[in-house]
């Protein structure tokens, strides 16, 4: 047992030392092995991820393969249920580079203005459009501001938390979009008045593949990695995420930039000389 009580891993090797003499060397593996562990995990969610649309896809084709007669309208059906699954697929290996472009080390982050008022008009018709008028989306900016960051990045980042309020929330609900300044840090959230989460999945939402309700999630065309990707995208840029839910009412995610991250005046414009 380490000082703090945690159970380590030792490996443990006998080596000669000096005549006639053995050193016993103990190395800690914990780390290693827990590495270890959580790369074959996450191969595992991969391939089972996988597995059910290609099983899907696989089905079908064999399916009109075997039968070339049926009528057009089964037939159209069975392409829809195809290109269905086969989007699936893609929508996972697009999730899959993001998260491996965000994880390797050598990507360093841009240090480009970002103009939130516009920021927030985009994600607001972003909502719009993925809800089909199946909800009432508003925005409240408080203030006008710039964050200093990649626009790439926190765009799809908050767009992850907009897309995840228009899926888990049913139809006739509220989604409300908001910017405001607290204490020198910068806040935007997105409130749902959607399903809710109980407070013991909430600590674990942003592990990858990890889903309250994993056929709901996949219904609405989830992949189980978008809050991975967010978590990512805000350690970057040093903000955290706060997650308030009440289950049956709805939620609140929240992203705090922190000061380093915002600037009161948009970047003056650059002078040419001549
Ligand atoms: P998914 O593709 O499954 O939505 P995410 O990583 O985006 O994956 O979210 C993980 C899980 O968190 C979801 O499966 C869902 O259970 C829960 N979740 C995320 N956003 C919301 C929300 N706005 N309301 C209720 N549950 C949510």
């Amino acid at each position: 047992k380490s000082p703090i009580n945690r159970e380590l891993t030792l490996s443990l090797q006998l080596v000669p030392f000096g005549v006639g003499k053995k050193l016993l060397v103990a190395r800690d593996i914990t780390d290693l092995e827990r590495v270890d562990a959580m790369r074959r995990d996450f191969i595992a969610n991969v391939s089972h991820e996988l597995r059910t649309p290609l099983t899907v896809v696989g089905g079908f084709v064999e399916t009109l393969a075997d039968a070339p007669d049926l009528p057009p309208g089964e037939s159209r059906r069975y392409f829809d249920l195809m290109l269905d699954h086969t989007r699936r697929m893609q929508h996972l290996l697009d999730d899959l580079l993001t998260l491996s472009r965000l994880e390797s080390t050598d990507d360093t982050l841009k240090d480009e203005p970002v103009n939130v008022a516009e920021l927030a008009h985009a994600l607001k018709s972003e909502a719009e459009s993925l809800s089909h008028g199946r909800h009432r989306v508003s925005l409240q900016l408080d203030s006008s501001a710039w964050l200093k960051g990649s626009l790439q990045e926190i765009r799809s980042a908050l767009g992850n938390l907009v897309s995840n309020a228009v899926r888990y929330t049913p139809d006739g609900g509220e989604i409300t979009l908001t910017w405001r300044e607290r204490d020198g840090e910068g806040i935007f959230s997105v409130t749902d008045s959607g399903e809710g989460i109980a407070a013991e999945h909430i600590p674990r939402l942003t592990e990858r593949f990890y889903r309250v309700d994993r056929s709901r999630s996949r219904e609405t065309g989830g992949t189980g990695l978008g809050l991975a990707i967010v978590k990512h995208v805000l350690t970057r840029h040093g903000a955290r995420l706060d997650i308030q839910s009440i289950p049956g009412k709805g939620s609140t995610f929240s992203v705090v930039f922190p000061a380093q991250r915002l600037m009161t005046a948009p970047p003056s414009a650059t002078v040419i000389p001549f």
